[in-house]
């Protein structure tokens, strides 16, 4: 899910060669001087052709970087940093200089931990999170307040399933109207989001009620939930979603390469391999670009209409323009003409099928 805007602003930067640097800034295990030294060999064969981009890389980790990521993107154009996004995982350290920016990495990070919203919640207590690259975006909670004032009186000695009484139904009302309003309250969170996409969390119990009490529309935003005490410290809830999205996001990579490689096969909706899917590209029919994260592929950029190429020509074959220049990564230039033509993009990991069917397919429009 390649929402966010820096990354757009990136895909769409055409303002020249750009140097892009992806250094690993977990501190917990390295030096900052570790991570200069790495910033320096990955730079060293581009700087007869990037010193100064490289510099202002330099001065950046010096001068003005926080330190407070696991890892970092920086893009550098005409000695200027372009844009810098901190990562919440840390990456492998890699530094291009291409014509476009190396947005990669960047697409992986996204996709793996692609918006959604984490609702936490048990019959007395809501708490909402907003989730996007890996980090809490915003966060709201919720108590019950009859509830409270309920509690206060003496909630707990009621508590036991012997007791049929009246206190005892009371209780089971104003629990029953806590979730019904707690579940309007996920719906105007989810609302003002926009990521579609929820996460609940607590027992079993409760989740199993709510889902019961759940409309619609909002029941098939569920992606996921997990098991966890409403109380507990936000750190290991975001820790326990990000574990569950990796799932989901994977289970559902799986579904689009085996939908991509069915439709291929029988001519449908569907492309395979880096021929076919480049010419999909070309022709703006991709809907979903699938590449395997450790698929790399070297060719031909056309700078006519930005389309890759696999062999060396005289003119582009797609477009009869030119010229034609070496690309050390068609897979960059692939994301980037997805993202020109409105196309999805998704890295996809753990996959055989998908590097079986060449390493980079499609699901097409038409
Ligand atoms: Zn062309």
């Amino acid at each position: 899910m390649m929402m966010d805007q820096q990354l757009q602003s990136l895909l769409s930067y055409e303002g020249g060669p750009t140097l892009s640097v992806y250094l690993d800034t977990d501190l917990s295990d390295k030096s900052k001087d570790a991570v200069r030294l790495m910033l320096r060999d990955q730079s060293a064969e581009f700087q007869p052709v990037a010193a100064q981009e490289i510099e202002a890389a330099r001065r950046y980790l010096d001068f003005e970087y926080d330190w407070q990521s696991r890892g970092v993107a920086l893009f550098v154009a005409e000695g200027e940093i372009l844009s810098v996004i901190p990562l919440a995982i840390a990456p492998n350290a890699r530094v291009t200089y291409t014509e476009r920016p190396n947005v990669r990495t960047l697409a992986d990070v996204g996709s793996r931990l692609g918006k959604y919203d984490v609702a936490v919640l048990d019959r007395e207590r809501l708490r909402l999170f907003s989730v996007a690259w890996g980090k809490i975006q915003s966060k709201t909670e919720a108590l019950g307040e009859e509830v409270k004032h309920y509690k206060q009186g003496g909630w707990s000695a009621g508590r036991g399933r012997h007791s049929a009484g009246g206190h005892q139904r009371h209780e089971e009302n104003l629990a029953l109207r806590n979730l019904k309003d707690g579940i309007e309250l996920i719906q105007q969170f989810t609302e003002s989001t926009g990521s579609r996409r929820l996460m609940l969390g607590g027992s079993p119990e409760v989740l199993a009620q709510v889902k019961e009490l759940m409309p619609k529309p909002l029941l098939e935003q569920i992606i996921g939930e997990f098991n966890v005490d409403v109380g507990t410290n936000v750190n290991e809830i975001l820790e326990r979603s990000l574990d569950v999205v990796q799932e989901v996001d994977l289970e559902m990579q799986k579904r689009c390469v085996e939908q991509a490689i069915t439709e291929a096969s029988k001519g449908g909706l569907g492309v395979t391999g880096v021929q076919d899917t480049l010419f999909a590209l070309h022709e703006g029919r991709v809907r979903l670009l699938l590449v395997d994260e450790t698929y790399h592929v070297s060719g031909y950029l056309c700078h006519e209409c930005g389309s890759a190429l696999m062999e060396r020509m005289e003119k582009c074959p797609l477009c009869q323009g030119g010229p034609l220049d070496e690309t050390p990564d068609v897979v960059n230039v692939s994301i980037h003409k997805a993202a020109e033509t409105g196309a999805e993009v998704s890295i996809v990991r753990e996959n055989a099928d998908l590097l079986h069917a060449g390493g980079m397919a499609a699901i097409t429009r038409y």
